[in-house]
């Protein structure tokens, strides 16, 4: 007879209501992925022992402690979600680590309502993290006494046994699908799939032959390295497995995004990459990665190195510690993206981010921490060796990806050791010569300085070459090693379109390629010296171009570029990155100093916070959301949080005096929203004394450009917000992997709500602008000219470039055409029409 299994109870750490693990609204909860055990909706605020043992962790930001019973289990409680983000704020340590406790003793105080206010959910953890040592979890249910309930027993594993975890349901295989992809599942069409299976409970395996990748990695996925035609199948165990193969295979035969016999995005539009061949020893050859000339110093370039220690602390601490980092890596590469102009390009980093999710990455980084590795030298060990397999592929697209896995593994690596990944600070006029560079490194050039680069790694279909013609950055990449070798400071001619790189110029050879450099530039210093002109049609109709900003910096720039005005000041740059709402001073400074570095005459128009969502701020408690975007959005949470609202807009009556003042609301799908801004908006310019200021909508959702005319007469004025506009006229998300390249501005049904907002507004004499990124491309202008657009607003850079070509157009050939072109029947049509106009 088998001994009836060691029990072990574990009390209630605080008063509450006991809620399973898996409806904790954080997949590394909910999926266990820390540890198994139970959730608490805790009512009082101080943290009692829930076992006896030994403090062996105390997170830093003293939200999260582990305490090690005598039986050597590892019991982790862990206060809130997110609450890592507090940094400390709100909680009282009674104990430290290394104290021995006893059950019921006091641990951590902390501010419930503080907490409450600052962080995602109250939820408390109570979890298991060695979780090869229990047999069977026993949670309680309903409402507990912290120190006196039981929350949670277990039954301890034998020391002998293994505890396998054996499903009840049975595995289906789906019927084999033959693979349309011409490059196979590559990064994107990989990402997509991962993504679509992730939604599913069972277990999911993609299946070739013999080989099998798990369906919900996408590093697996690549992995497998598959090829158009290749016979692959769903293999499912689990709930949801018929589910999840239908929606899986019928993905896969739709090619994951890719039309059959598409070619894959970018990384296949360029012209094939051919290896240049040098004329003369004086050149190395590589390949060409991102047109254009430049004649720079040298500068060489090498990776930091990051070193970890091989042994950690305990798993659990070891485990917070990677969790805290991958958390972290997803915030910065977030602020990256925020610097790319083109959400197409964005996409490389949003792919990052599903990296730092991948199961397979993390569960061997798990892995490895759990066999008393750090978190650092055990994720090292898994993204090495997902890259390393990679570059080992026979396939050009599959190896290129391996840099983006060193490149996201690099930057949480940096964040578990504690170094700062050093920016790429260099001289002005430079030429960068690297083994390889990263994405990240690549976005985050200072572009007045970077003049060019050249890698001995990577191709035309790395993500860096990609950014690079994004940048508009002259690049070589898998360039002769010799390179490695030039001399620091010395001057080089790089021709990127061709793939050479002039090592000991001549004097003429110089002088050509300065010559070169020189009218490309020419175009664009002439349209810069017009800047200050206005942008009228050869048929005398004046433009408005005016500056998209962030802050008083932008508009100098704006200013010296030619912008007539500001066209939109997104305000909440001045509510990110920071853990409290800024207050109605430091609001009004930054307004005051925008108005000012634009001058009085000038047209401003400031938006009012534009956050919620998907753009969530740390401070303002926002409800988890299943549809983000058709949440709570633009003016929708400042009607929620009126007192945020009436503070901004305090902070902006405050920079009336100085400036031709517009306030406009964003989001606005409805009269009421719009009616209730007002309302509050006219209290506090009563109470303020200041004079008021005009009053416009972004018209960003379909229900409001359809009802324009009914607006028109309760607004002065109309700003088009292109990009929302398009994904909410077209139902996709611009940010989708799928359909982002389909949500195009340039769809007659956008263009068709355009000329609604343009009508209805005209027709009680108000003006309208543009102030999404379709003002900005070149090619678009003719059309918004054509519609009636009233002013265009630009990122700053564009501002020269656009008032150029508004100048050169005909205002009434423009109505003709865009008359013509809402006629039309697809993006690629319109496209086409205006392909003329294209920089
Ligand atoms: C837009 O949606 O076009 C716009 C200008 O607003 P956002 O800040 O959301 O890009
Ligand atoms: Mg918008």
């Amino acid at each position: 007879m088998q001994a009836p299994a060691a029990r072990l109870e574990i009390l209630a750490p605080l008063s509450g209501v006991l809620i399973p693990l898996e409806s904790v609204p954080d997949p590394v909860f909910a999926q266990k992925m820390v540890g198994d055990g139970i959730s608490l909706d805790p009512t009082s605020g101080e943290l009692l022992a829930p076992v006896s043992g030994v403090v062996t962790q105390l997170h830093q930001a003293h939200h999260a402690l582990t305490i090690t019973t005598a039986e050597g289990i590892e019991v982790l409680v862990h206060i809130g979600i997110d609450t890592v983000l507090l940094k400390g704020e709100g909680f009282k340590p009674a104990v430290k680590q290394g104290d021995r406790i006893t059950a019921g003793q006091l641990l951590i105080s902390f501010d419930v309502d503080l907490v409450a206010r600052k962080a995602r959910s109250l939820l408390t953890q109570v979890l298991i993290a060695n979780v090869e040592k229990v047999m069977r979890f026993v949670p309680a249910n309903g409402l507990v006494e912290a120190g006196k309930s039981v929350a949670l027993t277990i039954e301890l594993a034998a020391e002998t046994s293994t505890t396998t975890q054996t499903g009840t349901h049975a595995a289906l295989t789906g019927e084999a699908v033959s693979l349309p992809n011409p490059s196979g599942l590559h990064a994107r069409p990989a990402a997509v799939l991962a993504a679509e299976a992730k939604k599913y409970k069972s277990d999911l395996r993609l299946v070739r032959g013999s080989d099998e990748a798990n369906a919900k990695s996408v590093v697996a996925i690549m992995g497998l390295a598959t090829r158009e035609g290749d016979a692959v199948a769903i293999r499912a165990t689990g709930p949801d497995a018929a589910e999840a193969i239908r929606s899986l295979s019928a993905l896969l035969a739709s090619g994951c995004g890719e039309a059959a016999g598409e070619a894959p995005g970018e990384e296949t539009t360029e012209p094939a990459p051919v290896r240049a061949k040098p004329a003369s020893a004086n050149e190395l050859a590589g390949v060409s990665a991102s047109p254009g000339l430049a004649v720079g110093k040298i500068v060489q370039y090498r990776q930091q190195i990051i070193a970890v220690s091989e042994r950690g602390e305990s798993a659990s601490v070891e485990r917070l510690k990677l969790d805290a980092a991958l958390h972290e890596a997803r915030n910065q590469i977030e602020t990256l993206k925020g610097r790319l102009s083109d959400p197409a390009k964005a996409q490389i980093l949003v792919a990052h981010q599903e990296l730092l999710e991948d199961p397979d990455l993390v569960d061997l980084a798990i892995e490895g921490i759990g066999d008393g590795k750090s978190a650092g030298f055990a994720w090292r060990e898994a993204f090495t060796r997902y890259a390393t397999r990679l570059e080992g592929l026979d396939n050009a697209l599959l190896r290129e990806r391996a840099n983006d896995i060193r490149d996201v593994g690099r930057r949480v690596l940096a964040l578990l050791a504690g170094v700062e990944q050093a920016q790429i600070d260099v001289p002005a006029g430079s030429i960068l010569i690297a083994e390889e560079l990263t994405p990240s490194d690549t976005a985050s050039f200072d572009r007045s300085k970077v003049l060019g680069f050249c890698t001995t790694g990577g191709g035309a279909t790395s993500h860096v070459a990609i950014l690079a013609r994004s940048l508009g950055i002259p690049a070589i990449c898998g360039i002769d090693e010799a390179a490695l070798t030039l001399t620091e400071g010395s001057l080089v001619v790089l021709d990127g379109s061709k793939g050479l790189l002039l090592k000991k110029p001549s004097e003429t050879e110089i002088a050509e390629a300065q010559a070169r450099v020189a009218r490309q530039a020419t175009k664009r210093a002439e349209e810069m010296a017009a800047a200050s002109e206005a942008a009228i049609t050869t048929d005398g109709h004046h433009i408005e171009v005016v500056a998209n900003v962030r802050n008083a910096a932008d508009t100098q720039e704006g200013v010296t570029h030619g912008a007539e005005g500001v066209g939109l000041l997104r305000s909440e740059f001045l509510f990110d990155d920071r853990d409290t709402a800024p207050s109605e001073e430091e609001q009004a400074a930054a307004y005051k100093a925008v108005a000012q570095a634009l001058g009085h005459d000038r047209p401003l128009v400031i938006r009012t916070l534009d956050v919620g969502g998907d753009k969530p701020l740390p401070y303002l408690p926002l409800p988890r959301e299943d549809n983000p975007f058709l949440g709570l959005r633009g003016i929708r949470v400042s009607l929620e949080y009126p007192e945020i609202f009436r503070t901004q807009l305090r902070a902006i009556l405050q920079a009336a005096p100085l400036a031709r003042l517009h306030i406009m609301f964003p989001m606005v799908a409805t009269l009421d929203e719009l009616r209730a801004a007002k309302a509050i908006l006219a209290e506090e310019v009563q109470a303020s004394g200041h004079p008021s200021a005009k009053v416009g909508v972004m018209i960003e959702v379909p229900s409001a450009a359809v009802m324009a005319e009914v607006f028109a007469p309760e607004v002065d004025f109309f700003s088009i917000g292109t990009n929302d506009l398009t994904q909410y006229t077209l139902a996709m998300d611009r940010g989708h992997p799928k359909l982002a390249k389909q949500a195009d501005g340039l769809h007659p049904s956008v263009l068709r709500m355009i000329s609604l907002t343009v009508e209805g507004a005209h027709k009680h004499g108000k003006w309208v602008g543009v102030c999404g990124g379709l003002a900005s491309d070149a090619m678009a202008v003719p059309v918004l000219v054509g519609l009636g657009v009233d002013e265009l607003s630009v990122s700053v850079p564009a501002i020269p470039a656009i008032k150029a070509l508004v100048k050169r157009l005909s205002h009434a050939e423009c109505t003709q055409m865009a008359n013509e072109i809402l006629h039309l029947g697809t993006a690629a049509e319109v496209r086409s029409r205006l392909a003329a106009y294209a920089d």
